[in-house]
């Protein structure tokens, strides 16, 4: 099994490899082998997951509820082993996507992935057995982003070079004007370049802020 035949297997789920890495010593309670890192596969990932039954059965968490479904199978499929980034025990994925080196921390001191861009939504990851052949890792798109927009871009300052202000960003979003960043997404998000090559329909960024700000 190579890496691309995974990537297509997730494909059928709308899901893509964001990365993947060989566990080492200090993996000791994951054990030996590659851990792939799962998220959406866009465009078409929202249209896609609301027509799944996790959706339509109004039990909370559809998102994850499916997530987890469809990672244990293709993990299962592979012959390895799901972790996802909810529920317990407490799984160190921001350690996971910067060991993986498609993510880096970006000015604005969030996680910036080389296609996903700001606020990269893994859903899960998979250790497979092995050590299969990795790409050699792309260049940190901040380096050729000539404006940095997204240390200019939350109108509530919550987000800067200095750091993420959650409380003032809380209390944003509960203001008239925040009503954008609760129905369109974060601003800083969209504000980044990568942000148009790997769109999120409205309905995906508002779910997510809903989870978020509650
Ligand atoms: S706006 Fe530019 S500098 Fe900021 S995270 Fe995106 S690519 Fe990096
Ligand atoms: S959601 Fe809005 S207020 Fe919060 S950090 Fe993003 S842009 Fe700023």
């Amino acid at each position: 099994m190579t890496l691309v035949q995974i990537a297509d297997f997730a494909r059928a789920d709308h899901l893509a490899v964001l990365g993947a890495f060989h566990t080492d010593a200090e993996d000791a309670a994951l054990g030996l082998g590659t851990l792939i890192l799962l998220g959406p596969d866009e465009p078409g990932f929202w249209h896609y997951v609301t027509a799944q039954t996790e959706f339509t059965d109004s039990t909370p968490n559809p998102l994850d509820r499916w997530s987890h479904r469809t990672i244990t199978a293709l993990a299962r499929r592979l012959g390895g082993t799901p972790y996802f980034p909810f529920g317990t025990p407490v799984r160190p994925f921001i350690t996971w996507a910067l060991r993986s080196g498609r993510a880096w921390v970006s000015p604005a001191q969030l996680l910036v992935h080389d296609t996903a861009g700001l606020f990269v939504s893994y859903r899960g990851a998979i250790l497979v057995p092995g050590e299969l052949d990795l790409p050699p890792p792309p260049p940190k798109p901040c380096e050729s982003c000539a404006t940095k927009p997204c240390l200019t871009a939350c109108p509530a300052d919550a987000l800067t070079a200095n750091g993420y202000d959650l409380p003032a960003c809380h209390a944003f979003l509960e203001t008239k004007d925040g009503k954008t960043c609760m129905t369109q997404g974060c601003a800083v998000r969209r504000a980044c370049p990568l942000a148009r090559t790997y769109p999120r329909v409205d309905a995906q960024s508002a779910y997510h802020m809903a989870q978020f700000h509650k």
